[in-house]
């Protein structure tokens, strides 16, 4: 098992870690900064230091809980590395993937809507939302990009915490519709809660505030079928 410390502090820029194991340009450290990607939210880049060689990460990815750092050419030593994430990307995915959390939020407090898909991409996010067909109609849609304006006019705490499967599986709302996919072996769980708007299972990284995020517009709002909306948007 890699300990990701992106878990505990998704603010960190730089570490230390000890090699694990290394085949090629496939490197498995003991610790790491580096997000594998997962929920929607894409990999870490940057570069891992051997001395005075500098590696680029180009990929990273996560099998059977061990983080694989893909360099861009073979790792020859297994002296101790300097890891360091590129943080403009890391900090825009953090905003935008809060982002995703409020929305989902507010359209499950106010129509039950639950979050089916979520993708961050370069320059632009999309999140995918089912609704009832009773409700889907009645939805000011057009004033969505307003109302989350004004919900984010205050700064709300993002804070996380681990429970077990069974507390999280107690707590209506919290797992949302994916508690059965969530394999049997998995016994903790970590939940995300933004302050009175949103508290949801996720292992992604996340700004410590709201108000980090700053100002965002939404696009576009597509039909995806009778009970499914599309919402893309874009941090300004
Ligand atoms: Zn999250």
């Amino acid at each position: 098992m890699t300990t990701e410390l992106y878990l505990e502090n998704s603010y960190l820029k730089e570490c230390e870690s000890q090699i694990e194991s290394v085949d090629g340009n496939l490197v498995i450290l003991e610790q790491t900064i580096f997000y594998p990607g997962g929920g929607g939210q894409p990999c870490d880049k940057g570069f891992i230091k051997q001395g005075n060689t500098i590696y680029e990460v180009v990929k990273v990815t996560k099998k059977d809980g061990k983080i694989i750092h893909v360099l861009d050419r073979p790792l020859k030593e297994t002296s101790p590395v300097t890891l360091q994430i590129d943080w403009s990307w890391r900090y825009q995915n953090m905003r935008y993937h809060t982002l995703l959390h409020v929305i989902s939020g507010y359209l499950y407090q106010h129509y039950n809507g639950l979050a089916t898909s979520s993708q961050i991409e370069k320059d632009h996010s999309r999140l995918e939302i089912t609704f009832s067909a009773e409700i889907i109609d009645k939805i000011p849609f057009e004033q969505l990009e307003q109302s989350i304006k004004e919900l984010l006019k205050q700064s709300y705490t993002v804070s996380t915490k681990i429970i077990t499967k069974e507390e999280a599986e107690q707590k209506e709302g919290i797992i949302k519709t994916t508690v059965s996919l969530l394999p049997p072996s998995l016994k903790k769980i970590r939940i995300v809660q933004i302050q009175g708007i949103d508290e949801q299972a996720c292992g992604g990284t996340h700004v410590h505030n709201t108000s980090e995020i700053g100002d965002f517009s939404i696009i576009k709002i597509q039909n995806k079928g009778a009970t499914k909306r599309r919402i893309k948007l874009q941090l300004n």
